[in-house]
């Protein structure tokens, strides 16, 4: 069965095809010639996930889902959150966020940090959603160069090292995304007739 994310993130539609039942069947946006931006306004994190799995359900009228993903840091008020992809500017630059987020935390004793991820499921006309965290702490310098966006310098609970001195099969053992992913999983996997 056809199932559409509402990304056009081709490594995120692997990683998450990967843990699927194999009867469930991932097309991203771009398989689909659907190459707009969409909308990311809302005030949260599961308001942003609600409103691209939204979209995409009104205008292909399917079966649909998509994620969204903030960073919460406890000395920041929750900051940057929901406004994780822009932190630092229009121009989405992971180093620029990164040194915002250094620079507003040097005199910060308290580090401590979560990664969110929300996805939004719409299946067979009903709206689901699943939540993912990891909790850890911001690091003083980013170190290593594996992963992508705050990974340098986030190193999850338990851990010495950040997420981005990790593996992908290391970083998925603690990762937000491949918690709520899992949850994802568990929902087609305990469908009848899969
Ligand atoms: P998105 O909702 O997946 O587009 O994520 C929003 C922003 O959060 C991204 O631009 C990244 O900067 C950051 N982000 C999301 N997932 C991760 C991750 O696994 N590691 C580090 N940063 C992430």
């Amino acid at each position: 069965m056809k199932l559409i994310f509402a990304s056009q993130n081709a490594h995120k539609a692997r990683e998450i095809q990967g843990i699927l039942p194999k009867g469930i069947d991932i097309k991203t946006l771009t398989e689909l010639n659907f190459l707009e931006e969409i909308p990311e306004e809302q005030a949260t994190i599961e308001g942003n996930s609600q409103f691209k799995a939204r979209f995409v359900h009104e205008r292909f009228n399917a079966n649909c889902f998509a994620d969204d993903t903030g960073l919460e840091i406890t000395a920041l008020d929750g900051r940057p959150g929901v406004h994780s992809a822009r932190y630092a500017g229009e121009q989405r630059d992971a180093n620029d966020n990164m040194n915002k987020v250094l620079t507003e935390l040097v005199h910060s004793s308290d580090r401590s940090a979560q990664f969110k991820t929300v996805i939004t499921l719409y299946w067979e006309g009903k709206e689901y959603q699943f939540e993912g965290i990891v909790q850890g702490r911001i690091a003083h310098e980013k170190t290593g160069n594996e992963g992508f966006g705050y990974d340098p310098i986030f190193i999850p609970e338990g851990e010495t090292r950040s997420f981005a001195e990790m593996n992908m099969q290391e970083k998925n053992g603690y990762s937000h995304r491949a918690r709520a992913m899992a949850k994802l999983a568990d929902f087609f996997n305990k469908l009848p007739n899969h």
